[in-house]
């Protein structure tokens, strides 16, 4: 899952991007409005933590803008004053959820988790398919209740595909959504991370749709 960080203050910037890799999210950082703008109108975010208070556009200007483009990428803002108007304007902005500076790091993660389970349909965090479940908390994977040991490129993999079970996810999907922005498109490490993964957890588990991408948990091939 890729998230576009809002926020100009680089210390604050820094301590949230560490801790949503560290979660296994990829994290693009945007430090004005009109980069954040652009990079929201432009890139296939899973979800953007913007900060309001920003150089250049303030943070509700460039929320209605993608609202009005019709852009519906889940957004949680981040307010400095805690004032209950704030959230108003922002959440009647379009903003799905938000979080009043200092806030807590846990409870930023938690907000993180929800709101992409929500965006996608899945009110559980533990994902499940076959014989595999994946805890979005915890990061953690099992294959018939034991551990399997993924590298967090595995994991961002395999959490895409688990997220959209019963979809055709194309090789650049994915790309755009377990690498940063400045990645190489063209390049056959999904390929590699999806053979890793049938290696990991068993060949039958992502279906290769020729000249389409993959898919798992598709219903016709139940297990
Ligand atoms: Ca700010």
């Amino acid at each position: 899952m890729r998230i576009l960080l809002v926020e100009d203050n680089p210390e604050v910037g820094r301590q949230v991007s560490e801790s949503l890799e560290n979660a296994l999210y990829v994290v693009d950082i945007a430090e004005d409005g009109r980069e954040a703008q652009f990079l929201g109108e432009t890139e296939p975010y899973d979800l953007i933590v913007l900060d309001l208070g920003l150089p250049s556009i303030d943070g509700l200007s460039v929320l209605r803008a993608w609202r009005e483009a019709g852009n519906q990428v889940p957004v949680l803002i981040l307010t400095s004053r805690n004032t209950w108007r704030e959230k108003v304007i922002g959440l009647r902005a379009g903003a799905d959820d938000y979080l009043a500076k200092p806030f807590e790091m846990e409870e930023l993660l938690a907000r993180v988790e929800a709101l992409l389970r929500r965006s996608m349909g899945h009110a559980e965090t533990i994902l499940s398919c076959c014989r595999i479940e994946l805890d979005t908390t915890t990061n953690r994977v099992t294959l018939d209740g034991r551990p399997v040991s993924l590298t967090a490129y595995e994991y961002r993999t395999l959490d895409y595909l688990m997220r959209n079970q019963g979809k055709t996810v194309s090789k650049t999907e994915l790309t755009e959504h377990i690498y940063h922005q400045d990645f190489d498109l063209d390049s056959n490490v999904i390929e590699v991370l999806v053979n890793r993964l049938r290696q990991k957890l068993g060949p039958e588990i992502i279906e290769t749709r020729r000249g389409l991408g993959y898919c798992m948990g598709n219903p016709d091939h139940a297990a």
